[in-house]
């Protein structure tokens, strides 16, 4: 898509770079990330502090633009502007993928709406690389980002988490992290397994693996400090019952007919249903006259 500048010649819009910047250890940035960040027209951070550490590191001076939560609605629209102008602009947060759990959202929908071409540099991200080390399935998990601090919310995600069969990984600043422990051992049970990851990609980087209990006791004797992760196994999987309520009955009568006593005719339908004893005898309970 071409828009028509102020000259009135036809000006082919900017490419907006959705740019990865490392966890910790500068040896994680790819040289596709420098090259990125040495071509592009101007680079919106959301700390524009940090990003000059990582321009100083590059040699680099830039055009600086400031995009962060607060001021993310006036500046997509600067940024807009610039892209239509034909400028190109690279977007970092403070460490690892822009957008997750840092801002952006709301300038890349914009791009797509108005159809300006955009590409991302990948790299580092805390969550994934937690979940990576973890030892749990690495298949099937959810992002869960900060819980929410207010109570309502946080109760309501915490209960999802409770049957919640993927790994599930959690974003934590250090002062919230016991109680976010002490609520997960609450909610999830201290059965439950999870790993800490503290500091990755840093000198000092510490996982500790355990259940939720042994991992409530390591932050009881060792007052957090730095960058957290939580990664939680996911919940043991439910197996679905192997018949419908009604074929369960069913099953029931017929042991019952061929001479078990209606004890055993129970258990025995209950384990070949599926659908477990208790809630079997209250079906029959429901359905007898
Ligand atoms: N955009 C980042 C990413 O891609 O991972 C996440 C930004 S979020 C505002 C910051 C949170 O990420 C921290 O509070 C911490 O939970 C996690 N984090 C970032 N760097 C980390 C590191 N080196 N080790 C452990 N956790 C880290």
């Amino acid at each position: 898509m071409t828009n028509i500048g102020g000259s009135g010649e036809e000006v082919s819009p900017g490419k907006l770079y959705l740019v990865a910047t490392p966890i910790g250890n500068l040896q994680d940035l790819s040289p596709r990330v420098a090259q990125t960040l040495a071509e592009v027209d101007y680079i919106a951070a959301e700390d524009t502090r940090e990003l000059q550490k990582l321009l100083n590191h590059l040699s680099l001076k830039k055009s600086v633009l400031s995009y962060h939560h607060h001021n993310r609605q006036k500046a997509t629209q600067q940024l807009l502007q610039l892209l239509h102008r034909g400028k190109s602009i690279a977007l970092v947060s403070d460490a690892g993928m822009p957008l997750i759990s840092d801002p952006g959202e709301e300038l890349v929908a914009a791009v797509w709406e108005q159809g300006l071409p955009l590409t991302v540099i990948p790299g580092p991200s805390a969550g994934l690389t937690a979940l990576t080390l973890s030892g749990f399935s690495c298949n099937r998990f959810v992002f869960e980002g900060f819980l929410p601090t207010g109570e309502a919310k946080r109760r309501l995600r915490l209960l999802a988490l409770q049957g919640e069969e993927r790994s599930c990984i959690i974003y934590e600043a250090p002062h919230r992290l016991a109680q976010t422990m002490q609520d997960l051992v609450s909610y999830l049970g201290g059965e439950r397994r999870g790993i800490i990851a503290r500091e990755l990609t840093k000198i000092y980087e510490e996982v500790v693996q355990g259940s939720l209990a042994d991992l409530q006791q390591h932050l009881a004797q060792t007052p957090p400090r730095g960058e957290y992760v939580l990664v939680i196994a996911g919940a043991e999987e439910v197996e679905p019952p192997a018949m419908s309520d009604t074929e369960a009955q069913e099953q029931y009568r017929e042991l019952v007919a061929a001479g078990w006593t209606r004890r055993d005719a129970l258990k025995e339908a209950a384990r070949r249903s599926g659908i477990g004893r208790d809630r079997l005898y209250q079906i029959l309970q429901e359905q007898s006259p």
